[in-house]
């Protein structure tokens, strides 16, 4: 019999039946009118989940490739940045950038820290030639969300455009594209998403397409204007991965059908029964202890316990596959992601396989205790 398995990483996430079951549909060609219509109002839907009237450019690859495609069209060999680094998807932020012979200046912070406007403001005073600032709204290594908003504000009164890496955090919790003056949004499928992996997105400002006129650096299949243009005449530059775009498709309509607000005040309530149900067992959390930890609930692992024995162990035993601890927090901490098609019972799931496998590592647990107080708090209605 096939075993039961559990994902509750914070991406890859779970995909829900429809969207899978549109996977399984005759694979259609991406220049006849069967695919331009789902394309057409894919593109649609996703500019109403970026919260934009921009056009939303879309590409087969992971997250990192249009991270990679933000640097490369906006920036030249030499540009002065900042990016805020608190954690891995900082971190590369960083590197990438780097990797173009961009002059980086980097706002560090210790790994779940919460990256402020009023720091960034103060370095960009002090450089006063940064053309862009780079941002993780969600910090999926950490847990932490941060003000994009107000950040974004700190770097427009700066002279610098802002670009937000979204991909954890995109139809999780709140980002307001264009009324709060966000010039580049990038993000991906695999996670709120609610899309097996493999497309990714960005939106760009007028700002941005007029830095990106100035940028020496080279481009081909990441060059926004060519995939602008084509997505225009709505045939892509490029075969589009299509059987992910039709399950995206679905995927967004789910999303749009039951508000995106809806699912704002879902997260928000997963992350409460989480961190209540974590609490309840004695454990340390990790990331923020409030309503703004509502993407992926980091937890310190007990003394004497390692933390990716403890993972892989939820694995082997329970077919639950939880995430570790990345770069310095590796066998640190482990997370339970509530990013997308969750709901409270995976979460009572997670907690109930992190209690059996702490308490036959003799950890002294109240059996059920974790459960039972997750159920408690998701059941207090939250506001966004
Ligand atoms: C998942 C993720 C990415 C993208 O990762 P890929 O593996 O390249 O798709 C980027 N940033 C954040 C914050 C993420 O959570």
């Amino acid at each position: 019999m096939l075993e039961k398995r559990y994902l509750f990483t914070p991406g890859p996430t779970p995909v829900p039946p429809q969207v899978l079951a549109a996977l399984a549909e005759p694979v259609v060609h991406h220049r006849g009118p069967d695919f331009m219509r789902i394309y057409e109002r894919c593109l649609g839907r996703l500019k109403e989940v970026f919260r934009t009237e921009r056009d939303v450019l879309m590409y087969g690859s992971s997250g990192s490739g249009t991270m990679e495609s933000a640097i490369a069209n906006l920036c030249s060999p030499g540009d002065r940045v900042v990016v805020a680094v608190a954690g891995n998807f900082g971190l590369r932020w960083a590197e990438i950038a780097r990797a173009y012979g961009v002059d980086v200046d980097t706002l560090e912070y210790e790994w779940g820290d919460t990256p402020t406007a009023e720091d960034l403001a103060a370095r960009l005073k002090e450089l006063g030639d940064a053309t862009a600032v780079f941002l993780t709204q969600s910090e999926t290594s950490t847990g932490v969300v941060c003000d994009v908003q107000a950040m974004a504000a700190a770097a427009r009164e700066a002279g610098a455009i802002t670009v937000v890496d979204a991909v954890s955090s995109l139809g999780a919790v709140p980002l307001e594209t264009d009324a709060w003056g966000i010039d580049v949004v990038v993000s991906g499928s695999q996670k709120a998403l609610m899309t097996p992996p493999g497309i990714a997105m960005v939106t760009a400002s007028e700002e941005a397409w007029a830095l990106r006129e100035r940028s020496r650096s080279p481009t081909y299949y990441f060059d926004w204007e060519r995939t602008r243009k084509a997505q225009a005449e709505l045939d892509a530059p490029f075969t589009p991965p299509v059987s992910l775009v039709v399950a995206l498709d679905v995927a967004l309509g789910l999303l749009l059908d039951g508000g995106l607000e809806t699912a704002f005040e879902r997260h928000v309530r997963l992350g409460r029964a989480c961190r209540a149900g974590i609490k309840a067992m004695g454990l340390e959390l990790f990331s923020p202890d409030d309503d703004s930890a509502a993407v992926v609930t980091a937890v310190r692992v007990p003394e004497g316990v390692d933390g990716d024995k403890l993972v892989l162990g939820l694995r082997d035993r329970f077919g639950m596959t939880l995430a570790g601890g990345q770069g310095p927090l590796k066998g640190k901490i482990f997370r339970i992601g509530h990013i997308g098609w969750f709901d409270v019972f995976d979460i009572a799931t997670a907690l109930a396989g992190v209690e059996l496998a702490l308490m036959e590592a003799g950890a002294d647990i109240e059996r059920g205790v974790a459960v039972t107080r997750a159920l408690d708090a998701w059941e207090e209605p939250a506001r966004v």
